[in-house]
């Protein structure tokens, strides 16, 4: 409402539904994790709950939207990027994010994942990677480590994981970093950058799943690739972050945590490419529609 000049009464900075439906996720699941970095993100930066719209996937992670206060969207597998554009695209002034699991994002929505990166549409995207499917009972995801055993591999997966920070950096995806629910002030300060970014920021989240990932890492210890003195990161410096990727995703594998930011790139985002042309009106369509007055071209 605040977004298109209708003013209303808002509990300022409360991210917990009035009526706060019971968590249903598993005691030591790593998505409370990324409820309570989000939350504290949205405080910190001031934001009303009626300024943000939370689209989230089908998996343990897209109940994300119900135990979030905002404008929100339980959508469907795989689907929440195109959701997602389209109201950032029809409404530039809301705060828009979506979320997913790792099987949602990477697997079942990957071509969506690739062509919002491409496009730089000025949103946020967290992933959720516990590195199985969670609500389906812990079947193999994209993202699952190479002889790794389910119900669906019970012999071990004969793949290899795919590579989502390098696979983002390919996309074009222009704000990358990966983090921990074990780290919940790396977590928040990341989101927080995330959010002030003006294009496609793509957090992958490592979230533990101790109820169907038997072998789960809990993701600790960690280091954080900006604190350390192995890597000298300019995270503007494309080549670099791909070398410090793709080194992330190598010692996940063998169990060691490498997370931080990983790439910056302060290139238009698609909303405002389209703008630029003229293709798309400098008055917003969720404006245009609460506008009485306004007149529309026929
Ligand atoms: Fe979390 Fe795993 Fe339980 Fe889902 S099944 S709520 S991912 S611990």
């Amino acid at each position: 409402f605040s977004a298109i000049g209708i003013d209303r009464e808002v509990d300022q900075n409360e991210f917990t539904p009035g009526i706060e439906p019971q968590a249903t996720w598993c005691p030591g699941c790593g998505d409370f994790g990324v409820l309570k970095a989000l939350k504290g993100a949205m405080t910190e930066l001031g934001k009303n709950p009626d300024e943000v719209f939370l689209v989230t996937g089908i998996g343990c992670s897209g109940k994300l939207s119900s135990y979030f206060e905002s404008y929100g969207y339980h959508s469907i597998h795989g689907r929440s990027l195109p959701i997602s554009r389209a109201a950032k695209l029809a409404n530039p002034d809301l705060e828009v994010v979506a979320a997913g699991g790792d099987g949602d994002g990477y697997g079942i929505g990957g071509n969506h994942f690739m062509h919002t990166a491409r496009e730089n549409h000025d949103m946020v995207y967290i992933v959720f990677n516990n590195e199985i499917f969670g609500l389906t009972k812990g079947q193999t995801s994209p993202t699952s480590p190479k002889g790794h055993k389910s119900k669906t591999q019970p012999h071990g997966s004969a793949k290899d994981p795919i590579r989502p920070l390098s696979m983002s950096l390919s996309a074009g995806a222009s704000y990358i970093a990966r983090t921990a629910a074990v780290n919940p002030r790396q977590a928040k300060d990341i989101i927080v950058e995330a959010i002030e970014h003006d294009g496609f920021a793509h957090i992958d989240f490592l979230t533990q799943c101790p109820t169907w990932n038997k072998d789960a890492k809990q993701y600790v210890p960690y280091t954080d690739v900006q604190d350390s003195d192995e890597f000298e990161l300019d995270v503007t410096d494309r080549r670099n972050a791909s070398e410090v990727m793709y080194e992330a995703e190598s010692r996940l594998a063998e169990g060691e945590v490498l997370t931080g930011r990983f790439y910056r790139d302060d290139r238009p985002s698609y909303g405002q490419e389209k703008r630029h042309t003229g293709e798309m009106p400098e008055v917003p369509l969720a404006e245009r529609y609460f506008n009485d007055d306004y007149e529309w071209e026929r």
